[in-house]
Protein backbone atom coordinates (compact mmCIF):
# COMPACT_ATOMS: atom_id res chain seq x y z
CA UNK A 1 0.00 0.00 0.00
CA UNK A 2 3.02 2.61 0.84
CA UNK A 3 4.03 1.67 -2.72
CA UNK A 4 0.88 2.59 -4.02
CA UNK A 5 0.38 5.52 -2.04
CA UNK A 6 4.31 6.88 -3.20
CA UNK A 7 2.79 6.46 -6.75
CA UNK A 8 -0.12 8.41 -6.05
CA UNK A 9 1.89 11.13 -4.56
CA UNK A 10 4.36 10.78 -6.92
CA UNK A 11 1.76 10.75 -10.12
CA UNK A 12 -0.59 13.58 -8.29
CA UNK A 13 3.11 15.96 -8.20
CA UNK A 14 4.38 14.95 -11.86
CA UNK A 15 0.69 15.83 -13.04
CA UNK A 16 0.78 19.10 -10.83
CA UNK A 17 3.95 19.94 -12.22
CA UNK A 18 3.24 19.60 -15.69
CA UNK A 19 -0.09 21.45 -14.99
CA UNK A 20 1.87 24.50 -13.71
CA UNK A 21 4.49 24.04 -16.82
CA UNK A 22 2.17 24.37 -19.10
CA UNK A 23 0.50 27.26 -17.19
CA UNK A 24 3.42 29.04 -17.14
CA UNK A 25 4.22 29.07 -21.09
CA UNK A 26 0.90 29.99 -21.64
CA UNK A 27 1.09 33.00 -19.82
CA UNK A 28 4.35 33.57 -20.92
CA UNK A 29 2.59 33.46 -24.69
CA UNK A 30 -0.12 35.74 -23.15
CA UNK A 31 2.40 38.40 -22.34
CA UNK A 32 4.43 38.28 -25.48
CA UNK A 33 1.67 38.57 -27.19
CA UNK A 34 0.12 41.63 -24.92
CA UNK A 35 3.74 43.23 -25.31
CA UNK A 36 4.00 42.78 -28.76
CA UNK A 37 3.52 45.80 -31.41
CA UNK A 38 0.54 44.62 -34.32
CA UNK A 39 1.56 44.51 -37.83
CA UNK A 40 -1.79 44.90 -40.11
CA UNK A 41 -0.60 44.03 -43.92
CA UNK A 42 -3.11 44.08 -46.67
CA UNK A 43 -0.94 42.91 -49.83
CA UNK A 44 -1.38 41.97 -53.44
CA UNK A 45 0.36 40.40 -55.41
CA UNK A 46 0.46 40.32 -59.55
CA UNK A 47 1.99 37.55 -60.90
CA UNK A 48 2.63 39.30 -64.47
CA UNK A 49 4.61 42.15 -63.22
CA UNK A 50 6.04 40.51 -60.03
CA UNK A 51 4.68 42.94 -57.75
CA UNK A 52 3.32 42.91 -54.15
CA UNK A 53 1.59 46.06 -53.45
CA UNK A 54 0.81 46.87 -49.94
CA UNK A 55 -0.81 48.89 -46.98
CA UNK A 56 1.15 47.99 -43.98
CA UNK A 57 -0.01 49.35 -40.79
CA UNK A 58 2.08 49.37 -37.45
CA UNK A 59 0.49 49.97 -34.29
CA UNK A 60 3.55 50.44 -31.52
CA UNK A 61 4.50 51.43 -28.22
CA UNK A 62 7.82 52.56 -26.82
CA UNK A 63 8.67 50.21 -24.21
CA UNK A 64 12.37 51.45 -23.71
CA UNK A 65 13.20 54.05 -21.47
CA UNK A 66 14.03 56.56 -24.07
CA UNK A 67 12.25 58.76 -26.09
CA UNK A 68 12.89 58.48 -29.78
CA UNK A 69 12.97 61.09 -32.97
CA UNK A 70 12.33 58.63 -35.25
CA UNK A 71 10.81 55.35 -35.63
CA UNK A 72 13.51 53.02 -38.14
CA UNK A 73 12.36 49.90 -39.97
CA UNK A 74 14.42 47.57 -41.99
CA UNK A 75 13.70 47.40 -45.71
CA UNK A 76 15.68 43.94 -46.63
CA UNK A 77 13.72 44.53 -50.14
CA UNK A 78 15.70 47.11 -50.77
CA UNK A 79 18.65 44.94 -50.72
CA UNK A 80 17.86 43.56 -54.30
CA UNK A 81 18.90 46.72 -56.35
CA UNK A 82 21.13 46.95 -58.72
CA UNK A 83 23.03 49.28 -57.27
CA UNK A 84 22.85 48.10 -53.56
CA UNK A 85 26.41 48.32 -52.20
CA UNK A 86 26.34 45.05 -50.39
CA UNK A 87 24.48 42.97 -52.99
CA UNK A 88 22.14 40.00 -51.23
CA UNK A 89 24.27 37.33 -52.09
CA UNK A 90 27.88 36.62 -52.26
CA UNK A 91 29.71 36.36 -55.37
CA UNK A 92 30.30 33.11 -55.23
CA UNK A 93 26.98 32.43 -54.69
CA UNK A 94 25.52 34.72 -57.54
CA UNK A 95 25.26 31.68 -60.31
CA UNK A 96 22.92 29.77 -58.09
CA UNK A 97 21.08 32.37 -56.60
CA UNK A 98 20.51 33.97 -60.58
CA UNK A 99 20.25 30.55 -62.43
CA UNK A 100 18.50 32.76 -65.29
CA UNK A 101 21.44 36.05 -64.94
CA UNK A 102 21.13 38.95 -63.23
CA UNK A 103 17.82 40.57 -62.17
CA UNK A 104 16.82 43.70 -59.80
CA UNK A 105 14.07 44.62 -57.25
CA UNK A 106 13.13 47.21 -54.41
CA UNK A 107 10.84 48.67 -52.74
CA UNK A 108 9.42 52.13 -52.92
CA UNK A 109 6.98 54.01 -51.03
CA UNK A 110 3.94 56.05 -51.92
CA UNK A 111 3.12 57.40 -48.61
CA UNK A 112 3.80 57.27 -44.85
CA UNK A 113 1.06 58.34 -42.03
CA UNK A 114 1.91 58.51 -38.48
CA UNK A 115 -1.48 58.63 -36.73
CA UNK A 116 -3.25 59.50 -39.85
CA UNK A 117 -0.43 62.57 -40.94
CA UNK A 118 1.36 61.86 -44.07
CA UNK A 119 4.59 62.31 -42.87
CA UNK A 120 8.29 63.11 -44.44
CA UNK A 121 10.36 60.03 -44.17
CA UNK A 122 13.68 59.20 -45.05
CA UNK A 123 15.70 56.20 -46.56
CA UNK A 124 18.41 55.69 -44.41
CA UNK A 125 21.20 53.29 -43.90
CA UNK A 126 24.72 53.11 -46.03
CA UNK A 127 22.67 50.88 -48.77
CA UNK A 128 19.19 52.56 -48.32
CA UNK A 129 18.22 49.34 -46.22
CA UNK A 130 16.46 51.64 -42.93
CA UNK A 131 13.16 53.65 -43.36
CA UNK A 132 13.13 56.44 -41.13
CA UNK A 133 10.17 57.53 -39.84
CA UNK A 134 9.70 60.96 -37.95
CA UNK A 135 7.84 60.97 -34.52
CA UNK A 136 6.52 64.63 -34.60
CA UNK A 137 7.68 65.64 -30.96
CA UNK A 138 9.11 62.85 -30.06
CA UNK A 139 7.83 59.14 -29.05
CA UNK A 140 7.98 58.92 -25.31
CA UNK A 141 8.27 56.25 -23.11
CA UNK A 142 5.49 53.61 -23.05
CA UNK A 143 3.64 55.86 -25.89
CA UNK A 144 2.09 54.70 -28.75
CA UNK A 145 1.53 55.60 -32.36
CA UNK A 146 0.41 53.80 -35.34
CA UNK A 147 2.25 54.30 -38.40
CA UNK A 148 0.99 53.68 -41.97
CA UNK A 149 2.91 52.50 -45.00
CA UNK A 150 2.33 52.16 -48.38
CA UNK A 151 4.40 50.56 -50.72
CA UNK A 152 5.10 48.60 -53.86
CA UNK A 153 7.78 46.00 -53.73
CA UNK A 154 8.92 44.70 -57.14
CA UNK A 155 10.86 40.59 -57.05
CA UNK A 156 14.05 39.84 -58.53
CA UNK A 157 13.72 36.71 -60.64
CA UNK A 158 15.97 35.22 -58.08
CA UNK A 159 16.27 31.85 -55.71
CA UNK A 160 16.53 33.70 -52.65
CA UNK A 161 14.52 34.75 -49.45
CA UNK A 162 12.90 37.16 -51.18
CA UNK A 163 11.93 36.69 -55.22
CA UNK A 164 10.12 34.80 -57.78
CA UNK A 165 11.34 31.89 -59.65
CA UNK A 166 9.78 28.94 -62.24
CA UNK A 167 8.30 27.24 -59.40
CA UNK A 168 6.98 29.57 -56.32
CA UNK A 169 7.04 33.30 -54.89
CA UNK A 170 9.21 33.24 -51.86
CA UNK A 171 8.22 36.19 -49.94
CA UNK A 172 11.07 36.09 -47.06
CA UNK A 173 11.98 39.54 -44.89
CA UNK A 174 9.42 41.06 -47.26
CA UNK A 175 7.96 43.81 -45.52
CA UNK A 176 9.03 46.80 -43.38
CA UNK A 177 9.79 45.34 -40.05
CA UNK A 178 10.97 47.48 -36.93
CA UNK A 179 14.37 47.60 -36.29
CA UNK A 180 14.84 45.60 -32.56
CA UNK A 181 15.47 48.35 -30.03
CA UNK A 182 18.50 47.66 -27.68
CA UNK A 183 19.45 49.31 -24.51
CA UNK A 184 16.75 51.98 -25.72
CA UNK A 185 18.28 52.99 -29.04
CA UNK A 186 16.64 51.50 -32.59
CA UNK A 187 19.64 48.49 -33.37
CA UNK A 188 19.53 49.58 -37.04
CA UNK A 189 22.07 47.14 -38.61
CA UNK A 190 22.68 46.99 -41.97
CA UNK A 191 22.31 43.65 -44.24
CA UNK A 192 25.42 41.27 -44.44
CA UNK A 193 25.17 39.07 -47.43
CA UNK A 194 26.51 36.56 -44.95
CA UNK A 195 24.24 34.30 -42.57
CA UNK A 196 21.02 35.28 -41.17
CA UNK A 197 21.64 38.96 -40.34
CA UNK A 198 18.17 39.59 -38.80
CA UNK A 199 17.03 40.52 -35.40
CA UNK A 200 13.72 41.43 -34.58
CA UNK A 201 10.97 41.12 -31.48
CA UNK A 202 8.01 38.96 -31.65
CA UNK A 203 4.59 40.83 -32.63
CA UNK A 204 1.71 39.88 -33.40
CA UNK A 205 0.08 40.14 -37.28
CA UNK A 206 -2.84 40.33 -39.33
CA UNK A 207 -1.82 39.66 -42.57
CA UNK A 208 -4.28 39.22 -46.02
CA UNK A 209 -2.86 38.61 -49.43
CA UNK A 210 -4.80 38.48 -52.25
CA UNK A 211 -3.61 36.53 -55.93
CA UNK A 212 -4.75 35.31 -59.11
CA UNK A 213 -6.74 32.02 -58.91
CA UNK A 214 -4.71 28.88 -58.85
CA UNK A 215 -1.80 29.73 -56.48
CA UNK A 216 -1.23 27.86 -52.69
CA UNK A 217 -0.15 29.60 -49.82
CA UNK A 218 2.54 28.12 -47.57
CA UNK A 219 2.44 30.51 -44.55
CA UNK A 220 3.92 31.94 -41.00
CA UNK A 221 0.08 32.17 -38.98
CA UNK A 222 -3.33 30.38 -38.84
CA UNK A 223 -5.77 30.72 -42.30
CA UNK A 224 -8.61 32.32 -40.88
CA UNK A 225 -10.60 33.16 -43.87
CA UNK A 226 -10.46 32.69 -47.52
CA UNK A 227 -12.65 34.15 -50.03
CA UNK A 228 -12.95 34.73 -54.02
CA UNK A 229 -13.21 38.11 -55.39
CA UNK A 230 -13.38 38.26 -59.91
CA UNK A 231 -10.48 35.71 -60.24
CA UNK A 232 -8.36 36.76 -57.21
CA UNK A 233 -8.47 34.40 -53.83
CA UNK A 234 -7.56 36.46 -50.92
CA UNK A 235 -6.24 34.52 -47.95
CA UNK A 236 -6.49 35.97 -44.43
CA UNK A 237 -4.10 35.29 -41.27
CA UNK A 238 -3.64 35.61 -38.10
CA UNK A 239 -0.13 35.25 -36.08
CA UNK A 240 0.71 36.00 -32.48
CA UNK A 241 3.79 36.39 -30.93
CA UNK A 242 5.76 35.57 -33.78
CA UNK A 243 9.34 37.25 -34.71
CA UNK A 244 8.98 37.50 -38.29
CA UNK A 245 6.14 37.05 -40.94
CA UNK A 246 6.73 34.98 -44.53
CA UNK A 247 4.85 33.30 -47.28
CA UNK A 248 6.09 30.68 -50.28
CA UNK A 249 3.19 30.91 -52.92
CA UNK A 250 3.17 28.52 -56.13
CA UNK A 251 0.64 26.98 -58.45
CA UNK A 252 2.47 23.38 -57.97
CA UNK A 253 2.29 22.86 -55.16
CA UNK A 254 0.60 19.65 -53.17
CA UNK A 255 0.00 19.49 -49.77
CA UNK A 256 0.26 16.57 -46.87
CA UNK A 257 -0.53 17.14 -43.49
CA UNK A 258 -0.90 15.79 -40.50
CA UNK A 259 -0.75 16.66 -36.78
CA UNK A 260 1.42 16.89 -33.50
CA UNK A 261 0.60 17.12 -29.97
CA UNK A 262 -1.31 20.57 -30.76
CA UNK A 263 0.22 21.28 -34.28
CA UNK A 264 -0.64 20.69 -37.72
CA UNK A 265 1.93 20.17 -40.03
CA UNK A 266 1.67 21.04 -43.20
CA UNK A 267 4.38 20.02 -46.00
CA UNK A 268 3.83 21.83 -49.66
CA UNK A 269 5.83 20.19 -52.30
CA UNK A 270 6.22 19.87 -55.94
CA UNK A 271 9.21 18.07 -57.01
CA UNK A 272 9.96 15.66 -53.77
CA UNK A 273 9.47 11.86 -55.19
CA UNK A 274 9.24 11.12 -51.64
CA UNK A 275 7.23 13.75 -49.20
CA UNK A 276 6.07 11.40 -46.79
CA UNK A 277 9.73 11.19 -45.69
CA UNK A 278 9.69 14.68 -45.66
CA UNK A 279 6.54 15.33 -43.99
CA UNK A 280 7.96 12.36 -41.21
CA UNK A 281 11.14 13.95 -40.30
CA UNK A 282 8.95 17.29 -39.98
CA UNK A 283 6.72 15.56 -37.61
CA UNK A 284 9.87 13.68 -36.06
CA UNK A 285 12.01 17.03 -34.93
CA UNK A 286 9.03 18.63 -33.68
CA UNK A 287 7.79 15.48 -31.40
CA UNK A 288 11.76 15.13 -30.57
CA UNK A 289 11.83 18.81 -29.38
CA UNK A 290 8.64 19.35 -27.87
CA UNK A 291 9.56 16.34 -25.45
CA UNK A 292 13.09 17.80 -24.67
CA UNK A 293 12.93 21.20 -24.98
CA UNK A 294 9.00 22.61 -24.37
CA UNK A 295 6.24 22.63 -25.98
CA UNK A 296 5.73 23.83 -29.44
CA UNK A 297 2.63 26.85 -28.76
CA UNK A 298 1.69 27.33 -32.13
CA UNK A 299 -1.34 25.71 -34.21
CA UNK A 300 0.35 25.61 -37.55
CA UNK A 301 3.52 24.32 -38.88
CA UNK A 302 4.63 24.92 -42.57
CA UNK A 303 6.95 23.27 -44.66
CA UNK A 304 7.39 24.38 -48.07
CA UNK A 305 10.30 23.47 -50.28
CA UNK A 306 10.94 25.86 -52.72
CA UNK A 307 13.97 27.49 -54.64
CA UNK A 308 17.09 29.00 -52.55
CA UNK A 309 20.45 29.20 -53.12
CA UNK A 310 21.32 27.61 -49.56
CA UNK A 311 19.91 24.49 -47.82
CA UNK A 312 17.10 26.19 -46.60
CA UNK A 313 15.36 29.00 -44.49
CA UNK A 314 13.60 29.60 -41.40
CA UNK A 315 10.69 31.62 -40.81
CA UNK A 316 8.13 31.07 -37.50
CA UNK A 317 5.56 28.41 -38.54
CA UNK A 318 6.99 28.43 -42.01
CA UNK A 319 10.59 26.99 -43.48
CA UNK A 320 11.76 26.93 -46.95
CA UNK A 321 13.61 23.69 -48.05
CA UNK A 322 15.70 24.22 -50.95
CA UNK A 323 14.13 21.46 -53.52
CA UNK A 324 16.62 18.86 -54.69
CA UNK A 325 19.34 19.61 -52.24
CA UNK A 326 21.45 17.01 -51.49
CA UNK A 327 20.92 17.25 -47.79
CA UNK A 328 17.10 17.52 -48.00
CA UNK A 329 15.91 15.79 -44.90
CA UNK A 330 18.88 16.97 -42.98
CA UNK A 331 17.89 20.66 -43.69
CA UNK A 332 14.12 19.90 -42.94
CA UNK A 333 15.12 19.09 -39.31
CA UNK A 334 17.65 21.75 -39.21
CA UNK A 335 14.77 24.40 -39.73
CA UNK A 336 12.55 22.59 -37.69
CA UNK A 337 15.19 22.94 -34.73
CA UNK A 338 14.57 26.40 -35.52
CA UNK A 339 11.08 27.23 -34.40
CA UNK A 340 12.99 27.10 -31.07
CA UNK A 341 16.48 28.11 -31.62
CA UNK A 342 15.90 31.76 -33.69
CA UNK A 343 11.95 31.44 -33.89
CA UNK A 344 10.57 31.16 -29.98
CA UNK A 345 14.05 32.07 -28.41
CA UNK A 346 15.14 34.10 -29.99
CA UNK A 347 18.83 35.28 -30.40
CA UNK A 348 21.26 38.25 -31.97
CA UNK A 349 21.96 36.22 -35.05
CA UNK A 350 24.86 39.32 -36.02
CA UNK A 351 26.78 39.15 -33.24
CA UNK A 352 25.90 35.33 -32.05
CA UNK A 353 24.82 33.35 -35.05
CA UNK A 354 26.37 30.21 -33.12
CA UNK A 355 23.77 30.37 -30.81
CA UNK A 356 20.81 29.18 -32.82
CA UNK A 357 22.81 27.34 -36.09
CA UNK A 358 25.61 25.48 -33.42
CA UNK A 359 22.12 24.75 -31.80
CA UNK A 360 20.07 23.86 -34.45
CA UNK A 361 22.81 21.70 -36.14
CA UNK A 362 23.67 20.02 -32.79
CA UNK A 363 20.01 19.07 -32.38
CA UNK A 364 19.80 17.95 -35.78
CA UNK A 365 22.45 15.34 -35.30
CA UNK A 366 20.91 14.52 -31.75
CA UNK A 367 17.68 13.88 -33.50
CA UNK A 368 19.46 11.77 -36.40
CA UNK A 369 21.48 9.54 -33.91
CA UNK A 370 17.83 9.33 -32.18
CA UNK A 371 16.27 7.74 -35.10
CA UNK A 372 19.32 5.71 -35.66
CA UNK A 373 19.24 7.62 -39.43
CA UNK A 374 23.23 8.58 -38.60
CA UNK A 375 25.60 8.08 -35.47
CA UNK A 376 26.22 11.31 -33.56
CA UNK A 377 29.78 9.83 -33.23
CA UNK A 378 30.35 9.54 -36.88
CA UNK A 379 28.67 12.99 -37.00
CA UNK A 380 30.99 14.82 -34.33
CA UNK A 381 34.16 13.22 -36.07
CA UNK A 382 33.31 14.48 -39.45
CA UNK A 383 32.43 18.17 -37.62
CA UNK A 384 36.22 18.03 -35.85
CA UNK A 385 37.92 16.77 -38.91
CA UNK A 386 36.24 19.75 -41.23
CA UNK A 387 37.15 22.30 -38.44
CA UNK A 388 40.58 21.04 -37.55
CA UNK A 389 41.37 20.84 -41.26
CA UNK A 390 40.35 24.76 -42.12
CA UNK A 391 42.37 25.40 -38.65
CA UNK A 392 45.26 24.17 -39.83
CA UNK A 393 45.38 25.30 -43.62
CA UNK A 394 44.73 28.74 -41.84
CA UNK A 395 47.99 28.27 -39.98
CA UNK A 396 49.92 27.55 -43.03
CA UNK A 397 49.05 31.33 -43.93
CA UNK A 398 48.49 33.62 -41.26
CA UNK A 399 50.22 34.13 -37.82
CA UNK A 400 47.71 34.87 -34.67
CA UNK A 401 44.89 32.95 -36.57
CA UNK A 402 41.49 34.10 -35.41
CA UNK A 403 39.64 30.79 -34.06
CA UNK A 404 37.29 32.73 -31.84
CA UNK A 405 33.44 32.87 -32.92
CA UNK A 406 33.06 36.31 -34.00
CA UNK A 407 30.02 38.40 -35.68
CA UNK A 408 28.91 38.03 -39.74
CA UNK A 409 30.89 41.06 -40.18
CA UNK A 410 34.36 39.69 -39.07
CA UNK A 411 34.17 36.43 -41.04
CA UNK A 412 36.40 36.71 -44.08
CA UNK A 413 33.62 34.86 -46.46
CA UNK A 414 31.13 32.84 -46.15
CA UNK A 415 32.36 29.25 -45.77
CA UNK A 416 34.44 31.02 -42.71
CA UNK A 417 31.00 31.66 -41.28
CA UNK A 418 29.59 28.02 -41.84
CA UNK A 419 32.79 26.12 -40.34
CA UNK A 420 32.42 28.84 -37.74
CA UNK A 421 29.21 28.87 -36.32
CA UNK A 422 27.54 25.41 -37.50
CA UNK A 423 30.53 22.99 -37.32
CA UNK A 424 32.31 24.69 -34.53
CA UNK A 425 28.89 25.42 -32.47
CA UNK A 426 28.20 21.85 -33.04
CA UNK A 427 31.21 20.63 -31.54
CA UNK A 428 30.67 23.35 -28.70
CA UNK A 429 27.40 21.83 -27.81
CA UNK A 430 28.80 18.28 -28.25
CA UNK A 431 31.57 19.42 -26.07
CA UNK A 432 29.22 20.24 -23.46
CA UNK A 433 26.92 17.42 -24.00
CA UNK A 434 29.81 14.95 -23.28
CA UNK A 435 31.02 16.58 -20.21
CA UNK A 436 27.51 17.24 -18.40
CA UNK A 437 25.61 13.96 -19.82
CA UNK A 438 22.63 13.46 -21.54
CA UNK A 439 20.07 14.21 -18.51
CA UNK A 440 21.61 17.74 -17.65
CA UNK A 441 22.16 19.09 -21.19
CA UNK A 442 18.39 18.35 -21.84
CA UNK A 443 17.40 19.99 -18.43
CA UNK A 444 19.78 23.31 -19.46
CA UNK A 445 18.08 24.08 -22.02
CA UNK A 446 14.59 23.12 -21.01
CA UNK A 447 15.64 25.73 -18.50
CA UNK A 448 16.75 28.44 -21.23
CA UNK A 449 13.90 27.71 -23.33
CA UNK A 450 11.29 28.52 -20.26
CA UNK A 451 13.37 31.42 -19.32
CA UNK A 452 14.10 33.31 -22.88
CA UNK A 453 11.30 32.44 -24.97
CA UNK A 454 10.08 35.07 -26.83
CA UNK A 455 13.13 37.37 -26.10
CA UNK A 456 16.38 37.74 -27.84
CA UNK A 457 18.42 36.33 -25.50
CA UNK A 458 22.06 37.30 -24.54
CA UNK A 459 24.57 34.75 -25.03
CA UNK A 460 25.59 35.00 -21.13
CA UNK A 461 22.14 33.95 -20.61
CA UNK A 462 22.24 30.49 -22.20
CA UNK A 463 25.55 29.84 -20.79
CA UNK A 464 24.02 31.08 -16.88
CA UNK A 465 20.89 28.51 -17.29
CA UNK A 466 23.25 25.86 -18.27
CA UNK A 467 25.84 26.86 -15.12
CA UNK A 468 22.51 26.71 -12.98
CA UNK A 469 22.43 22.98 -13.98
CA UNK A 470 25.66 21.47 -14.24
CA UNK A 471 27.70 24.43 -12.33
CA UNK A 472 29.67 26.79 -12.79
CA UNK A 473 32.95 24.51 -14.66
CA UNK A 474 30.60 24.35 -17.76
CA UNK A 475 31.21 28.04 -18.17
CA UNK A 476 34.58 27.37 -19.54
CA UNK A 477 33.90 25.38 -21.79
CA UNK A 478 31.48 27.98 -23.70
CA UNK A 479 34.08 30.84 -23.38
CA UNK A 480 37.18 28.73 -24.37
CA UNK A 481 35.06 28.21 -27.74
CA UNK A 482 33.37 31.40 -27.98
CA UNK A 483 37.46 32.93 -27.49
CA UNK A 484 38.71 30.21 -29.33
CA UNK A 485 40.83 29.04 -26.97
CA UNK A 486 39.45 25.48 -26.87
CA UNK A 487 41.67 22.26 -26.51
CA UNK A 488 40.55 20.20 -29.30
CA UNK A 489 40.26 16.01 -29.46
CA UNK A 490 41.72 14.24 -31.96
CA UNK A 491 40.41 12.95 -35.59
CA UNK A 492 40.25 9.65 -36.26
CA UNK A 493 39.35 8.42 -39.31
ZN1 LIG B 1 20.17 27.37 -39.70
Amino acid sequence: MKKLLCIVVTACIAVACCLALVACSTNKLKDAVKNGDDYTIVASYDDASHTVSAVQTVSLTNRSENSFDSVKFHIYANQYREDAQNPVVPNVYRAKAYPNGDSWGDISFDSVKVNGTPVAYTVEGDDCDILSVPAEGGLFPDKSAEIELTYTITLANTHHRLGYNDNTVNLGNWYPVLCHADNGNYSATPYYNIGDPFVSDVANYNVSISLPEGYTVASTGELTEAHNNNGSVTYNYTAEAVRDFAMVISSKFNKISRTVGNTVVNYFYYNDAEPETSLATACGMLEFLNKNVGAYPYSQYNVAETEFCYGGMEYPNLVMITSKSASYQEAVAHETAHQWFYGLVGNDQITDAWMDEGLSEYLTYLYLDSTGASPLVQNMQSCLKTYVTYVDVLNRYYEDVDRSMRPLYDYRNDNEYVIFTYVKGSLLFNTVYETVGSAKFWKSLKNYFDEAQFTVAPSAQLVQCFAQTCGEEVGTIFSSFIEGKEIIGKVTD
